[in-house]
């Protein structure tokens, strides 16, 4: 059975500058891959940048990272992201995450919170669908 996502239309483009998406409270999700890149792009070891930052472990070869209330995320500088080419895939894909687009109701609440959600061009359900997987846990 399709998803109601194949069938509808959905429109999506970040608004640059808004970085909602990098202040509110959640958590951030790096896998092996994600680590690596991040640590290299600031010249740290894995070990180190998984220290530095906080990261816990999250099922076999993942990390989670807390932003708390209040507390933006640690990589988030007044440029934007200060790992934007190496940013991990859960960041890469939003706002197209299963949990996103789950329901009609779903995307459209994530929408509150993602002024780019409705705004810029159709995005096709292939393209959809490879965020979805990519985004990780
Ligand atoms: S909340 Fe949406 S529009 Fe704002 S920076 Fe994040 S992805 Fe872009
Ligand atoms: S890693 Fe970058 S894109 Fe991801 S939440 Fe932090 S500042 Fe935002």
């Amino acid at each position: 059975m399709p998803h109601w996502w194949e069938k509808e239309t959905i429109r999506f483009e970040c608004q640059k500058g808004c970085i909602q998406c990098c202040t509110r409270p959640g958590w951030v999700y790096f896998d092996k891959e994600d680590v690596q890149n991040a640590a290299a792009f600031l010249g740290l070891p894995p070990s180190t940048f998984k220290t530095r930052y906080r990261l816990r472990p999250f099922g076999p070869g993942n990390w989670e990272m807390q932003v708390e209330e209040q507390q933006p995320c640690p990589f988030l500088s007044e440029q934007g992201c200060s790992i934007h080419p190496v940013k991990p895939k859960q960041c890469r894909t939003f706002p197209f995450w299963g949990e996103n687009l789950r329901t009609r109701r779903d995307w459209n609440k994530t929408g509150e919170h993602c002024p780019g959600i409705g705004e810029g061009p159709a995005w096709s359900s292939r393209l959809i669908r490879d965020n979805i997987e990519s985004a990780g846990p």
